[in-house]
């Protein structure tokens, strides 16, 4: 492996522009669990409670989804872990055009990379936005309210349904941030995909595209990926112990 991570540095130093492409093994190690892997969220919650139809139509949904919320959701004061700050290590090096990420965890920002660095292609949990009026609150502050009143919080200007603002399934991608997502794809050098299997689509598509524009891809994931075969370096190991290592050569 520790060839390989050479092989990661050196493409780090020869990029002027990369682009960090994030699924949900990059946050594994903040104890947060992935979708797929053995132990993971589905094996423990019903998918089905997470569509936006059951969402809005339910009142029984969304009070369990502000019961999860109030006993810690499923993020639970999750801190980054060192695959995040090598990526915010890269960004103050330089190199870093953008992270485009799959995850809604807020990590990457916590870990110091600008908040219009981060284009999150499945929205962010830690906001609420409106049904009706599209105002956005901070999700602790809803749940704060929740939990005083044990009644399911509605928007405070027009008493709309509250939602995550996070993309719940059966719901479109926001628009704009997957194009500026897909654009900055196409005119990056390099492209690291960093803990994502690289199934779910349309997220999927963004390294996809950033390879058919020229640029050369990296892989670091745990699991083998169905784009492999297209990546230059391919490092199956963990995020948090293979991109520190990866940065220290960079430096
Ligand atoms: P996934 O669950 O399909 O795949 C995650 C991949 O990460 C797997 O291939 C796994 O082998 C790999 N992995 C796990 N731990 C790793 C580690 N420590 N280092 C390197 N690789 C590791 O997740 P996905 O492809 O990201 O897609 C599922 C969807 O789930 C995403 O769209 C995302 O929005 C959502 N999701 C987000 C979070 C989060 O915000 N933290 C958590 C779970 C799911």
């Amino acid at each position: 492996m520790t060839d390989q991570i050479q092989e990661l540095a050196q493409l780090v130093t020869e990029s002027e522009r990369t682009v960090v492409f994030t699924g949900a093994g990059v946050s594994t190690e903040s104890g947060i669990p992935d979708f797929r892997s053995p132990g993971g969220i589905w094996s423990r919650y019903d998918p089905e409670d997470f569509t936006i139809q059951r969402f809005v139509s339910s009142p029984a949904a969304r009070r369990a989804f502000w019961q999860m919320s109030s006993e810690g959701g499923l993020l639970a004061d999750a801190e980054p872990n060192s695959a995040h700050y090598a990526i915010a290590e890269l960004h103050r090096s330089g190199k870093l055009d953008c992270v485009i990420t799959q995850n809604i965890d807020n990590l990457h920002q916590k870990a110091g990379v600008p908040d219009d660095r981060v284009f999150e292609l499945h929205g962010n949990m830690q906001r609420v936005v409106c049904l009706g009026c599209r105002s956005r609150f901070p999700m602790p502050e809803m749940v704060q309210k929740f939990q005083v009143g044990l009644d399911i919080p509605d928007c405070p200007g027009c008493r709309g349904i509250l939602k995550p603002d996070a993309v719940l399934f059966g719901e479109a991608l926001p628009v704009v941030t997957l194009r500026e997502a897909t654009r900055r794809a196409q005119r990056c050098d390099l492209c690291i995909v960093i803990g994502s299997a690289l199934v779910v689509y349309p997220a999927a598509y963004v390294p996809a595209y950033a390879r058919e524009a020229g640029a050369r891809l990296a892989i670091v994931n745990l699991t083998p990926t169905p784009l492999d075969h297209e990546a230059v370096v391919c490092i199956q190991g963990k995020a948090g112990e293979v991109m520190p290592r990866v940065l220290e050569r960079v430096k």
